[in-house]
């Protein structure tokens, strides 16, 4: 069975470098999708309380008779909650019918309420209790993440962003990489985007013997992202995690970051407010 490297959070908490997205995955089609992960190899699953099928991804673990320890689970805290992190925490936990998560995560910074800093407070006590194994914060830029760091003194372990081929987000990478937070990608295939039919990116696979979303993949990984891609179709599910035994070299690399756009294909942290 595949090996998935781990990273180590800042807080020492190892996460697996690849993970199961569930986005947008019907609650009734989620059970049977992180059970096809799970028996691929999959170890680690990134749901929220937004996308409404975390009773789904607890089922799934719970019938994959693995040892807790062994499945690395996020979850994340919808904006609506940013008020009682602890409660919005503590129903989650009995959706997905666990005691703890590996990572909780402040899924928008919503900067118009400017409540994040007080909620952050509420994820570090979270942790404290150890009902959160390792905190962080997702869609967070860098006057954020400054905020938190200046007026708490914690550093997120990891700050979830959107983050592919077209949108490589370099200047938040070199903040993280500054200040010990581990970058987490979301969206990595571009949401199932242009780059996974881009000819220079076909060839590129075809050169390793790989599909291009695999290519894609393995750039995310040589870059030290941690990626969480999402399918529920089981062949797609196992290829996105056949990539760790090829190596892209600096011009295959080339040819990805040639791809970048600039253009985001979700909304703008700086004024995203939904459930806010
Ligand atoms: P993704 O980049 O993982 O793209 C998923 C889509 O790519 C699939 O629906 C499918 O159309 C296509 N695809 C997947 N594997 C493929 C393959 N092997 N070949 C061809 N096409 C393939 O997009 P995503 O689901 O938005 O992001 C991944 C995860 O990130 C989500 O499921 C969720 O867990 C997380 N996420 C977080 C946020 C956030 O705000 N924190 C936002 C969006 C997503």
């Amino acid at each position: 069975m595949t090996h998935v490297p781990n990273i180590a959070l800042n807080d020492g908490v190892e996460i697996p470098q690849l993970g199961f997205g569930v986005f947008k995955v019907a609650a009734g089609e989620t059970e049977r999708a992180v059970s096809t992960a799970l028996e691929a190899g999959y170890r680690h699953v990134d749901t929220a309380a937004l996308y409404g099928n975390e009773r789904e991804v607890g089922a799934a673990i719970a019938a994959s008779g693995l040892p807790r320890e062994e499945v690395f689970v996020t979850t994340k805290l919808w904006n609506s909650d940013q008020g009682d992190p602890s409660g919005a925490l503590a129903a989650s936990l009995e959706r997905l019918g666990l005691d703890h998560v590996d990572l909780y995560l402040i899924h928008w910074p919503v900067p118009s309420r400017d409540r994040y800093v007080d909620a952050w407070r509420g994820l570090e006590k979270i942790a404290a209790e150890g009902r959160a194994r390792a905190i962080g914060v997702s869609n967070f830029q860098p006057a954020h993440l400054q905020r938190l760091i200046d007026e708490t003194g914690t550093v997120p372990a990891i700050n979830q962003i959107e983050l592919h081929p077209g949108f490589p987000q370099e200047r938040l990478r070199a903040y993280h990489a500054a200040h010990g937070i581990v970058t987490e990608a979301w969206g990595p295939l571009s949401q199932g985007g242009d780059a996974l039919r881009d000819a220079r990116v076909r060839a590129v696979g075809e050169r390793h013997g790989k599909t291009p979303a695999q290519v894609i993949l393995r750039w995310h990984l040589q870059l030290g992202n941690v990626v969480i891609p999402k399918s529920v179709t089981p062949s797609r599910i196992a290829e996105n995690l056949d990539v760790f035994d090829f190596e892209l070299g600096a011009e295959d690399l080339a040819v990805i970051d040639g791809l970048a756009t600039g253009r985001r294909l979700g909304p703008d942290p700086d004024t995203f407010a939904a459930g806010g």
